[in-house]
Parts: structure tokens; sequence; C-alpha cells
């Protein structure tokens, strides 16, 4: 039996043929046509799959199901409003139950999607309560509770980018002021570096970015972090600290087994892991008690294609 995983992004569709044991045999990608329009953007995932399965000699019978990772909330309708897709109430699951009618078809947000597939074959299987952060331009993130992604009672749960920490000094995306993703996303990492260096504070970020605030990147305030720069040690210490904070107010509410980390940031695993459970100890209502282990994600980028073709 072989599972279909199809992860939705902003500027392309990849979808894989999965086994048993989360393994890919096989992928194929094409682009999101945004400007085609969201009729357009199904009829090519259409094809996609059915030629992903053609040209592997899989027949469609021989599919337990195909998942569909999307980058937005879906609500209990099926509905989807994906601003960087273009979509504003699309009916996304009758489009899809339309063209694949012979097959079970399941969807879920991407973060939740990356989240199952992680909690199946990557950094926090074998546990039965986990949580991941997926730490990228934004925050997205993914409770999975015995092996099934918990989205809650109305399917808009897990979304702990937007769980609120703190005050902040410029407001969210989704109009809230002071949620997690305006804290420990990569463009909150760069926002704060920009911000001391634009206030006058000298730094080695600057030169990596060739003297163009603009141009700076999370990579570069981690690089400049292992220099002892001290832009960046500001900089990622507070990420670092409302990354605590987040996690210890997770392990007070659900106490997992597993925390893992994902996205673009956890490249810099070892700076992130670095003593952050005494971190999160802090803010722990049972500080003598073990409480989960925190790691990083280790499927990378297949964690959407594999997660989703999990997804039940
Ligand atoms: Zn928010």
């Amino acid at each position: 039996m072989y599972f279909v995983g199809v992860d939705i992004g902003g500027t392309g569709v990849q979808a894989g043929i999965v086994d048993e044991n989360g393994k890919i045999l096989f992928r194929k990608e094409c682009k999101t046509d945004v400007v085609g329009g969201f009729e357009k953007i199904m009829d090519d995932i259409n094809i996609l799959v059915r030629e992903l399965l053609e040209e592997n000699n899989i027949d469609i019978k021989e599919i337990n199901s195909i998942g569909f990772g999307v980058p937005s909330f879906i609500n209990k309708d099926g509905l989807v409003t994906c601003v960087n897709l273009g979509w504003s109430e699309v009916q996304f699951m009758g489009a899809l139950k339309k063209r694949f009618e012979e097959v079970k078809i399941y969807a879920e947000n991407d973060a939740t999607v990356a989240a199952l597939g992680e909690a199946k074959f990557g950094s926090m299987k074998d546990s039965n309560i986990s949580v991941m952060y997926t730490l990228g331009t934004g925050v997205g993130g993914g409770i999975i509770i015995n092996g099934k992604a918990f989205t809650g009672a109305h399917g808009m749960g897990s979304e702990i980018g937007h769980a609120i920490i703190g005050e902040n000094y410029f407001d969210c995306n989704c109009g809230n002021n002071g949620c997690l993703e305006t804290f420990c996303s990569a463009t909150s990492i760069i926002k704060y570096a920009q911000k001391l260096i634009s206030e006058g504070v000298e730094s080695s970020i600057l030169e990596k970015a060739e003297n163009n605030i603009e141009d700076i990147n999370a990579k570069m305030v981690f690089d400049s972090y292992r220099e002892n720069d001290q832009v960046a040690v500001e900089t990622i210490t507070r990420f670092k600290s409302y990354l605590a904070k987040a996690m210890g107010s997770m392990i007070n509410t659900l106490d997992p087994e597993v925390i893992s980390i994902g996205g673009g940031v956890s490249r810099a695993s070892d700076i992130i892991l670095d003593n952050i459970e005494e971190l999160i100890r802090e803010h722990i209502l049972y500080k003598k008690e073990d409480f989960a282990k925190i790691v990083c994600a280790t499927l990378g980028a297949d964690a959407g294609i594999i997660g989703a073709a999990f997804l039940n």
C-alpha cells in the first residue's frame, strides 16, 4: 500500500509517493500558478498526482489516501482563505473531492502536516503527545496526539504562532500584538537586529549584509552570534527567552513528551538548543519534575509530503 502527500506552497506544489515506513519513493513538482487562479491550481495538482502515479506504474487503487498540506486554515466546511495563493473562501475540499473521487482525501494546515510527519517518522517519533514549532518567515505549529493532528473543536487550534506571550514594539500580521510569531520568527530576528543597528549599535551583521541593512537575514545574525557580536547576542538572547516562555506555557498547558523545533531558523540548532531547557524550566510550574525533551526537526522540507501522506 502506498500513500500520497502533496505540499502546496506559494511558489510550488510538491507531490510524493510514500511507503508505509515514511520513505518518499517517488516525487514530482509543479509551479503554483497563482495568477491562473484557484481552479487552475486544482487542475495542475490533479495532473501532477496522476502523472506521478502513471510514470511509476502505480494504480490509484494501490493508494491508501491522498493528503494535502496548505499554507492556511481550512474551516469546518472545507473553505480556505489564503492571501499568498490569492484564495478567498474557496471550496478547497470540494474541489479536491471532485477531482479525486476514487480515493480518500485529507487536508490540513502545512505546519500541522509537518508536525505529523515529524511525529510519525522524525524527531518526535514514538511519542504520544508532541508539539512542533516551525520557525520560518512566520511561526507555525502542530500538536500531535496519539498519531493524529489535533486541531480542536472548530479546526482552528494548533495556531501556536499566534499565542500571545508579551507586548511587542510592532503588531503581528494577524492584527494582534504580542504573538509568538513577532518574537520568534526569522522575520522577528531580522527586525530586532535592524532595530538595534539603526539605533546606532555597531555590529558585524551589517558587514555581512555589505552595509545594506535591508539585506540582513537570520543566518547572518546567528553567524555573528558565534563571533560574540553584541547586536546578535542581544537579538538571539531575546529570541530564546521568548521561545522559552512559549514552550514553558505549552508544557504547563499540555505537558507533551517532546517539543521539536523546525523551519529555517532551526538550522542553527546548536545555538537554539544550548541551555534552552534551563530557560524553559524558569517558566514551568512543577520545576523539579521531568518535562518535554526539546529537539530539532530531522525531516527538513520532506516533513510536508510525508506528514500529508499520513493524514487520517
Ligand atoms: Zn498573530
